[in-house]
């Protein structure tokens, strides 16, 4: 495998406009790329391995591309980044060094899309979509849309009723679940662990019942922190995964309990990219912790038998009692509501 992580700065402009603008201007196609009466191959290069590859005129196309592997660029992204009219980047530096990586060409107008300018460029790249531009949306790394830039412009495409397409390919999402070894029937994709300490631990005390394989995204300087709030969650023995630097030269796959994993962190903490796949609730665990959501009423007679029973002050109490009945959202429920209902006890 090779190491192709991204090498900032091309030498090339990094300016919102390069290269000329589209002169192919064919009237808007049908929501539905596939049937685009304007698609054509590309011809530019006889004999090329991008020869009879269909680029739609007239429509969005979202393109992943590498995480870190050049090598799994697909041919689809090569022809489209040498043919898009528009190329909508999240980072115009990255996007030249990847051309530069696959020996590309990029022929048409680069412009920079990124998390904040996407809404405001969505409808003047659609007006181009509109006129039978092919527009070309990347982002820095694997699928836009996927805690990446391109939502936007789909949304926005949607309610014009403009076309827009994928060339699917690598990202770092199923690329982990593949390799976790953890079931792969029912999973779902939680986005980055919350930064938030009070945030974090809420969100995983919302998923401790989540039945389905999860997907996590982390930094590794935050690695240790977040390793230790699973453990709070989800116990010691859940099984997991943490997927680093996937497809390139460094990659590893780090398999066991929450504990096991979370010892590894300790003693050789992990650097570069990281996913992190965590198996789901066993049903046995849900049904010994299924969450009964308690009135304030049911809370203050617990909190008020614990305060007899322990001798301890009604408020520290209510604080136990709270803290043992997070709400299926992870919240807890409100102290003082609770508190106001146990002044009412009989
Ligand atoms: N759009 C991308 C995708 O489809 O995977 C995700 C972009 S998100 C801003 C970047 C995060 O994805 C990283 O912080 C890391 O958690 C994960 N990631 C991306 N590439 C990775 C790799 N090669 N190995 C492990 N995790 C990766």
């Amino acid at each position: 495998m090779t190491d192709t992580r991204a090498v900032a700065g091309s030498g090339e402009s990094g300016a919102d406009a390069v290269g000329p603008v589209p002169s192919a201007v064919a009237p808007a196609s049908s929501p539905s790329p596939s049937l685009a009466p304007d698609a054509t191959p590309i011809q530019d290069h006889d004999g090329s391995v991008t020869d009879g590859i269909t680029i739609p005129h007239g429509c969005v196309v979202l393109a992943a591309t590498p995480i870190g592997n050049t090598g799994d660029a697909s041919l689809r992204l090569i022809a489209l980044l040498q043919q898009a009219d528009i190329v909508a980047a999240e980072d115009t530096r990255r996007l030249y060094d990847l051309a530069r990586r696959l020996g590309v060409h990029v022929n048409g107008r680069v412009v920079a899309n990124h998390d904040h300018n996407e809404r405001q460029k969505a409808d003047s790249l659609l007006d181009e979509v509109e006129g039978g531009a092919t527009v070309l949306l990347v982002s820095d790394a694997g699928m836009p849309t996927i805690n990446d830039p391109g939502l936007a412009i789909v949304r926005r495409a949607i309610e014009r009723g403009l076309p827009v397409t994928c060339a699917p390919g690598p990202s770092a999402v199923l690329d982990a679940l593949a390799l976790a070894g953890l079931p792969t029937d029912r999973f779902c994709y939680e986005g980055f662990v919350p930064r938030k300490t009070s945030d974090r631990e809420q969100r995983l005390r919302s998923l401790h019942n989540e039945m389905r394989t999860m997907v996590f995204y982390e930094a590794p300087h935050r690695i240790s922190e977040t390793m230790d709030a699973l453990l709070a969650a989800f116990g010691p023995d859940r099984q997991m995964a943490l997927c680093r630097e996937l497809t390139k030269d460094y990659e590893q796959v780090r398999r066991g309990s929450i504990e096991q994993v979370r010892q590894s962190v300790v003693d050789d903490p992990p650097r570069g990219e990281i996913v992190l796949v965590i198996a789901g609730a066993s049903a046995e665990e849900v049904n010994e912790t299924s969450p009964v959501v308690l009135t304030d009423e049911q809370l203050a007679r617990l909190a008020q038998e614990r305060a007899d029973a322990e001798g301890i002050r009604m408020k520290d109490a209510i604080a136990e009692v709270i803290k043992e009945h997070p709400l299926p959202d992870g919240s807890f429920p409100n102290r003082k509501k609770v508190y106001q209902a146990s002044l009412t006890l009989k």
